[in-house]
This record gives C-alpha cells, structure tokens and sequence, in this order.
C-alpha cells in the first residue's frame, strides 16, 4: 500500500524534528521539537504548522529534548486530540523540561518581545493525552500498523520508533547515542527495515578525546585546585550533567581524585537528575551493578545540590577551589552567567566547555576567544581559561552512523529508502554520500516539507 511520508521539520537543521507517516487512514506524527540555536527560532517556532493538527492520530515520541518535544503543547493548542506515546521516563522527563521552557518563554517574552507558544494549561492537556510504553513492548495503532520501541542509547528513556504494517517497516531513529557513554547501554542496531530515517548531527566527523575524556576532566579539576581556584562546567540539564556527576563520583569514590566542593547549581538539572535515580533499569548493565552493589552515583563526598537562589548565592562564599556545574549548556541564559559574571576576570578560573555551542551563543564567543563579553548588559573582561572535552559528546559520530546502518541490514537491495535528517546540510550530504557509496543504499537528505510516496 502506498503511504506519504512528510519531512516538516529537522532537515537542513539538527533541531526541530517533525516527520509525518500518513497511510491514508491514519497520520502518525514523530517528534514535534524546537527550532533551537538560530537567531530567527523563536519566529520558525511561533508560525502554524503545515499540516492540520487536528488531522493528526497518534505522535510518537522519541526522546526528551526541547528539539524533539517542544512543540508539543502547541500542537495540543492549535487542536491535536489524538494520544501521544513514548517510555515512562520520556514522559517524566518531558513534563519537567517543557515547563522549564515555558518559564523561559515568558522570561524572553518580557525581555525580548518574543511569542510564548502555549500556556500552563496546554502541557497539561498533553500530558493527559501521553501514555506509555516499555522497549519491545507491541502497540497496536490506527489503519493497521503496530509500532514499538528500541533503546537509541542517547539519553534516559531515548528511543529508536518501528513502525509495521502488512510486513513492511520503517524505524525512525531519533538521537542515536555515542558510544561509550557514561550511563547508558549502546543503542540497539535496527534490522529488517524497508525504509529508515536517521538523524546525523556528526553525519561528517569524528569524535576526538573519547578515550581521554575523564583523564582531561580530572585534569581540568587538579589545576583548578593547585590554583585555589573556581571551575565553571555549563551543562546541559539533561544526560550531560548526568553524565559529569557519575565521572566525578567515580573519580572521587574508586580514590583516584582527593573531594572537592563540586555544586550541581540548577533546578531544572537537580530535578532531571531526581528521574534518572527513579529510572535505574534503563541505565548501562554495568551502572546497574554499580548502583546495586551499594552507590549512590549521584552522591559523592563534596558534592552538593543548591536549588534554591539563596543557596545559588552562597556559592560565593566558598573561598577555596571549587566545581561550578549550571546551564544553560551554551551560557546563553540560567545561573551560569552569573557565576560567568563573577568569575571570568579572574585568572584561577577555567570555563570547561563540554557540549556544542552554537554560533552567536555566549559559550561560542568564549570558544572562540573573546577577551571581553557582555552579559546581562555588564561587561566583563575574560582572564580565565577557556577549555574544551569534545569527547562527551551524545550522539554517534560518523562511523558509528554508517556502522549502525552496516550491521542492520543483510542486503542493499532489501532496504527501499534511507532518508538522511536531523543534521545541518553539511553533515547530512556527507552521511548520504557515504551510505550510497559504501554501503550501496537508496539513501537521500530531504528538503524541509518534502513528501516521498513509500511502499508501507
Ligand atoms: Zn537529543
């Protein structure tokens, strides 16, 4: 049977994911995310989406990124009525960050004039149109296609989407997972699909430093404390501030590192990091055996939570050398600027970027050099270190990309279509290129709102 498959979003661009299966009797949506890092995002997420919302029966979601989930509730404002599916602890993880996004909202509305999306209100009702799912577990959805989910190894409750119908399969894979990351389980290989649609953010380079990347954070923690010092890590929220208070507290705990004051400073990532404890089945077998023989992960001699701004403030007034861990991952907004403000016009102070920062962000101009920024309207000169792991990255790199895809299928010829999304344009004709060329595959980058006809 002929199906239409949309790209609406996430093509030519990481963020923003939005692709519809339509099989005639029933649309199925994947992902409904952010427009995020572009100066012109907040007016790409504010205009009407191309298609009818209220068309719309089932969504499926694949993981809890803003880019994957934060146009959620103005689909359910601008009439979609149908059920939303993801695992438990996307769903968790959803509510938290979709909150914090509308407090955000409203803070740049008032700022910068920009358009809030949805209300309090349309979370909620999403939320009450969201059920869930475990791995491998069958759904049975509208016009005869049954879906389930695998684990793409990117963040808590990340998953890849297998869609069948009269022996036909497409897998959406959503963000697919580095290999190794520090609390989860590699993502589960695909098979026996007809069509795949991929993301590949790193479709064209590799990942440096993965198998130094603890040895330079304890590196970047040593020197701060011979230099008596402060240590400013922006992190994102989810998975990467996970991710660095495991490192530590395994540094800390197996001996190898001397306690430091480490501050986890950030309500968002202090309530995320509450749902990865309540979720310790979907971390990596070997997290699980080290939460079962006795630790804590999240909890190691000098570290400490400070939610509120009062303790944020008493951050201060701890004089020796010390671990600052707060978002926003691209210092482009939360409490990280503060401490930026504080501590960057001094030279005991190192700034240790961890994730991607994107042009025109605060954290891109102090990668790039800048002696003298702007923050909240203050200048501030720049005498502090600036220094960067590359190796914490969360999604595959190029080989781990074409690889995914080598070891999941038997022949070329069984696999109809390979769709190359969620990358800038770059990045996604190079993965595109190498699929075809090494692997001999159908593969193809969509244009944004392109539609293909599949055989599903
Ligand atoms: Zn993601």
């Amino acid at each position: 049977m002929k199906s239409t498959l949309g790209f609406y979003g996430g093509v030519g661009s990481v963020t923003g994911a939005n692709f519809m299966l339509d099989t005639g009797g029933a649309a199925f949506l994947v992902d409904c995310g952010l427009v995020q890092g572009d100066r012109f995002a907040a007016e790409q997420n504010a205009v009407p989406f191309v298609y009818s919302p209220t068309d719309v029966d089932v969504l499926l979601v694949t993981h809890a990124h803003a880019d994957h989930i934060g146009r959620i509730p103005k689909l359910v404002k601008d009439g979609f009525k149908g059920v939303i599916y993801s695992t438990r602890p996307t769903k968790d993880l959803a509510a938290v960050m979709l909150r914090d996004a509308l407090k955000v909202m409203e803070y740049e509305y008032e700022r910068y004039g920009h358009e809030v999306l949805y209300e309090a209100g349309d979370i909620a009702r999403a939320l009450s149109l969201w059920k869930t799912v475990d791995y491998n577990e069958t759904l049975s959805l509208p016009d005869g296609v049954t879906a389930h989910y695998t684990d793409a190894g990117h963040i808590l409750g990340s998953g890849m989407i297998h869609l069948e119908r009269g022996g036909r399969k497409i897998v959406f894979t959503g963000d697919i997972g580095n290999v190794p990351q520090p609390l989860l389980a590699p993502p589960v290989i695909p098979t026996g699909y007809h069509y795949l649609v991929m993301e590949s953010v790193y479709g064209d380079r590799l990942h440096e430093q993965v198998a130094e990347r603890t040895a330079l954070l304890q590196h970047y923690i040593e020197e701060t404390r011979r230099k008596g010092g402060t240590l400013i890590i922006p992190a994102f929220s989810l998975e990467r501030t996970q991710g660095m208070l495991l490192e530590i507290n395994n540094l800390v705990e197996s001996g190898a590192m001397e306690p430091i004051p480490v501050f986890l400073d950030s309500p968002l990532a202090i309530s995320v990091t509450d749902i990865y404890r309540q979720y310790r089945e979907y971390l990596s077998p070997a997290v699980q055996a080290q939460i079962k023989a006795g630790d804590d992960i999240f909890d190691f001699v000098g570290l400490e939570f400070t939610r509120t701004v009062k303790e944020s403030h008493e951050i201060e007034e701890e004089k020796g050398a010390k671990v600052i861990i707060a978002g926003s991952g691209m210092s482009h907004g939360g409490r990280i600027q503060r401490h930026e403000q504080n501590y960057l016009d001094d030279k005991k102070t190192t700034v240790l970027l961890v994730g991607y920062q994107a042009a025109g962000s605060l954290g891109r101009v102090l990668q790039d050099g800048a002696k003298k920024v702007t923050i909240d309207g203050k200048e501030v000169r720049v005498k502090a270190e600036i220094a960067r792991i590359a190796g914490f990255s969360g999604h595959a790199d190029r080989d781990q990309l074409v690889n995914l895809v080598a070891e999941g299928i038997d022949k070329p010829e069984s696999v109809d279509g390979v769709y190359v999304v969620m990358g800038e344009e770059k990045s996604s004709l190079f993965l595109t290129q190498r699929l075809c060329d090494y692997l001999g595959l159908k593969a193809k980058a969509p244009s944004e709102n392109e539609e293909v006809e599949i055989e599903f």
